[in-house]
């Protein structure tokens, strides 16, 4: 009897994040729908307006591309395609990239200088993560902020920290003078669909996906947030003790690599 209500619970959350998303999506295909609509009647007489109407639609339509290709990619659990990585390598790349993604308002700040250690990891996946953690920063900053990453080795001693195991890491901080998280929003940061973000802009998979991503890389998540001051998340990825393939791109040594 206990299985078959853990059962009818489970079922009935599935049925709620469905619903939730079924929702949402419906929203958005409203907004194409009323788009089309209105440019229909307007473009013999308007037709500038009904460009503008176009405009309105083809964002609906965007914006529910990108709600189901999140959704795909979460339930497909895209697999891990670990590699030796030098996150101090990684992180510096992602520069103009982070430029362009924060804006004029967001100033940011890299600080790789005390990280030498490769870790092994997907990189497509570690600098999606990355992305995603500065988008929240952005999301979580109104007016004018800072986003300081900061990519260090740590040594975590037994006793160090209740979060993460005691281990070599490489430590990836991303740090934002935003709104912070209450104790009821951080309690419920990681869950997947979570979000308070308005409809059609979080879909709460980011934190989720993070999650996933890090523990499948045998690493660590640590959140430290302020209400009012500002939300730093750092990511503990385990110290690989070989050579950096950016150090050693011999193909056959790569290929001898357990994947
Ligand atoms: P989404 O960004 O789509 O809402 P996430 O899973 O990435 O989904 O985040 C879930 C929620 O956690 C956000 O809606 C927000 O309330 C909170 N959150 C995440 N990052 C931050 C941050 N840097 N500062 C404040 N709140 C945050």
């Amino acid at each position: 009897a206990e299985a078959q209500l853990a059962q009818a619970q489970k079922m009935e959350a599935v049925g709620q994040l469905t619903g939730g998303i079924a929702h949402d999506f419906n929203n958005m295909l409203a907004v194409v729908v009323g788009g089309l609509d209105l440019a229909r009647r307007k473009i013999a007489q308007r037709p500038a307006e009904a460009g503008v109407h176009l405009d309105g639609a083809m964002e609906g339509a965007d914006r529910a591309a990108a709600l189901t290709r999140r959704l795909l990619s979460f339930a497909r659990a895209e697999p891990l395609l670990p590699d030796a990585v030098l996150p101090a390598k990684l992180v510096a790349g992602m520069n103009v990239l982070l430029d362009r993604t924060l804006g004029e308002r967001v100033t940011v700040q890299v600080d790789t200088a005390g990280a030498h250690w490769p870790i092994w990891a997907d990189a497509h996946q570690l600098e999606n993560a990355i992305l995603n953690l500065a988008v929240n920063a952005r999301d979580a900053m109104e007016g004018a902020g800072r986003l300081d990453i900061s990519v260090a080795d740590v040594a975590v001693a037994a006793g160090d920290s209740a979060d993460v195991k005691p281990g070599d890491y490489v430590r990836i901080s991303v740090a934002d003078t935003g709104c912070g998280m209450s104790p009821q929003v951080l309690a419920r940061a990681f869950e997947p669909f979570f979000t308070t973000k308005p409809v059609g802009k979080g879909t709460g998979l980011g934190l989720s996906q993070i999650f996933g991503f890090v523990r499948q890389s045998h690493g660590d998540v640590r959140v430290d947030s302020e209400v009012g001051k500002g939300t730093t998340i750092s990511l503990y990825l385990p110290r690989y003790h070989g050579v950096a393939a950016e150090r050693n791109a011999d193909a056959a040594d790569r290929a001898a690599r357990p994947k």
